[in-house]
């Protein structure tokens, strides 16, 4: 057998490569650069991490991620492969420890954070060592398009010249635009690398956007249906990530919050009850997740629009890393749109740029927000739309998102659409001023609020003219009116008519919406399918067992197994090492080390079945 699929099996328990990660392993091997595009969870690590453990000398992994160089060396070490990490979270003593380890060739991978690279202790080890490969991670933090531009990355290649034979310079990122790609060709120097661009799609990802009326009422109700996972739940301001902790701890989940006003400690312990899955949800803005490398989250919830798909597809690509099915839910209100426009307009004061420039990046950063509206409104599929923006061209229907799994019919909405105007023109003819549509709406359903009463609104003919239909669906026609511009909101978010609203409320001009035929719908999961053929209750014994281990060894749970390989274990409710190494993700090191304690498990379970 072929010596790498021999170690991918032995090491890592995996009998396939993924896409792109065979072309790359084999280009490294033969001396050439490699740059590889792939997804977040498409398996960057392994396209250094198995080169590595067959090259001569060592790889160095440079890394701007120190929570995520922790756990790679852990999980590595756990595959029986010897890693170290080099970054501000070692003290001098462990940072002495870890170069005579070096010295005397302990250890096969080394991760250093950039900031590292020129410490003298470090260029004095290497002196000593052949080093084979420079793996750059994160590779666009070199640019400055990039979305996270790293100064101390433009210094690597000076780096790598300092070392006595130029080793294979290998560079991975899952984001990254034709410019930043050339960028990072450029500015790391890399000679004629192999390149692998692998799609962007996410199959076990399911996307969906719902309106609801209230989203705080939908969240809870959607963690409760999900009350055995872990997800995150994205705000956009820290104000919202408190007000959102607070309601689900309420109701009596487990929740921690993570913004940037936090102090640096409870924002670690947030972060490690999370990671440790001492609590199952983590609240939190745009600062949690980088480096985030958590393998089992089953959702991501958004509770507001995020400012772009760029930071949408980041962010929610963070569920489902092991592959199984998983969601990626966004509540939109049309009042993101508001609260995107603000921070866009409060983020741009980067002091460095020219009132030029920053005028061109508002400009781009607006292009963005409005694609990103547009991803919210369509009622074609959520994933191709995604997909396109990022350049690939894909089918229309995928069938696994909100758009292609509910079977939506075109309705007719005229009448509704034109009772609304005419309240929305009635309440502001009435009062003098126009309220919000969250107040209009509720004069429309004919609401007992005293306020209503208090201004005679519950007099007029738009008066409970709504009653019948659900909230929800009114406030989606709203949307849909303000979406194409028959009403708008001024700048004290009331709203009013536009020129356009004449030919509707005359009936010229007719207004159709596509509309889901059950607004909540049958959640069908693939993954429960899945569940049927190995054993739900098999499933979860296996996971209290990897749970107890984790514990004992004070490592994340994703550490020891993945939940795709608990899954595939349940399946094949393996008795013997021999059949337990048939496990997907287990390798030699692995089976010795857990193997019995797992068997031992699944032949009570299946003694007593
Ligand atoms: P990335 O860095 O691209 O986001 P990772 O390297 O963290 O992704 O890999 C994501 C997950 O995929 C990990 O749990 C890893 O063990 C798993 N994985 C990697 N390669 C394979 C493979 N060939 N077969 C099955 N699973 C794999
Ligand atoms: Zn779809």
């Amino acid at each position: 057998m072929d010596r790498k699929y021999e170690l991918l099996s032995k090491y890592f328990g995996y009998k396939q490569f993924r896409p792109g990660q065979e072309e790359l392993v084999d280009a490294a091997l033969s001396g050439s650069d490699v740059f590889g595009i792939m997804p977040t969870g498409g398996g960057k690590s392994m396209c250094y991490q198995l080169p590595a453990l067959m090259m001569r000398g060592i790889t160095l992994v440079i890394s701007p991620l120190i929570s995520l160089m922790k756990d790679q060396v852990l999980s590595l070490k756990n595959s029986g492969i010897s890693a170290a990490y080099i970054n501000s979270s070692l003290t001098l003593e462990q940072l002495h420890k870890v170069y005579s380890y070096m010295a005397d060739r302990r250890f096969k991978i080394i991760y250093v954070a950039p900031e590292r690279l020129f410490n003298e202790g470090f260029l004095n080890t290497l002196s000593k060592l052949e080093v084979s490969m420079v793996a750059v991670d994160e590779a666009h933090c070199i640019s400055q398009w990039g979305q996270d531009f790293r100064p101390s990355y433009l210094k690597i290649p000076q780096f790598i010249s300092l070392l006595p034979v130029r080793p294979v310079v290998s560079a991975f990122t899952a984001t990254a635009t034709d410019e930043v790609q050339r960028d990072i060709v450029r500015l790391l120097e890399l000679r004629s690398p192999k390149t692998v661009v692998t799609g962007f799609d996410r199959p076990n990802l399911y996307f969906d956007v719902l309106r609801p009326g209230n989203k705080t009422d939908k969240l809870i109700s959607l963690i409760s249906e999900r009350r055995d996972k872990c997800g995150i739940v994205y705000c956009s301001t820290r104000k919202d990530v408190e007000r959102v902790t607070e309601a689900l701890l309420e109701k009596g989940f487990l929740a921690a919050r993570y913004h940037a006003g936090l102090s640096d400690e409870e924002r670690r312990r947030s972060q490690d009850d999370f990671i440790y899955d001492r609590k199952n949800i983590i609240v939190a803005t745009n600062a949690f997740g980088m480096g985030i490398d958590k393998s089992n989250v089953s959702y991501v919830i958004h509770f507001n629009m995020p400012k772009s798909p760029e930071a949408y597809y980041q962010e929610a690509g963070r569920a489902g890393r092991d592959g199984e099915f998983a969601e990626c839910i966004l509540l939109f209100s049309p009042k993101d749109i508001a609260t995107a426009k603000f921070l866009i307009n409060n983020s741009n004061e980067n002091e460095e740029l020219s009132e030029e420039e920053r005028a061109a990046v508002t400009e781009g950063d607006n292009a963005r927000l409005d694609k990103m509206v547009t991803y919210c409104n369509t009622s074609g599929c959520l994933r191709s739309y995604m997909l396109r923006y990022f350049g690939q061209n894909t089918e229309d229907f995928c069938g696994n998102c909100g758009s292609c799994k509910n079977e939506s019919i075109l309705t007719d909405v005229t009448r509704e659409a034109q009772i609304i105007l005419s309240a929305v023109k009635k309440i502001g003819d009435t009062l003098g001023y126009t309220p919000g549509e969250t107040f209009i709406i509720k004069v429309l359903k004919g609401s007992g609020d005293k306020r209503i009463a208090e201004l005679r609104l519950n007099d007029i003919s738009a008066f409970g003219m709504l009653s019948e239909e659900k909230t929800d669906r009114i406030r989606s026609i709203f949307d849909r009116l303000l979406f194409d511009g028959y009403c708008r909101r001024n700048e004290f978010e009331g709203i009013v008519l536009t020129n356009k609203a004449r030919a509707v409320i005359s009936g010229e001009e007719s207004i159709f919406m596509t509309e889901r035929l059950s607004p909540e719908r049958k959640r069908k999961k693939s993954s429960a399918a899945k569940l049927t053929v190995g054993d739900a209750g098999l499933y979860d014994i296996l996971r209290a067992v990897r749970m107890r281990i984790a514990k004992q060894q004070g490592v994340p749970a994703y550490v020891i197994f993945s939940n795709a390989t608990l899954q595939d274990m349940a399946e094949k409710a393996p008795v013997t090492t021999e059949e337990f190494l048939e496990v997907s993700g287990v390798g030699q090191v692995k089976a010795q080390l857990y193997g019995d304690i797992f068997i031992e498990k699944i032949k009570n379970y299946l003694s007593v079945i």
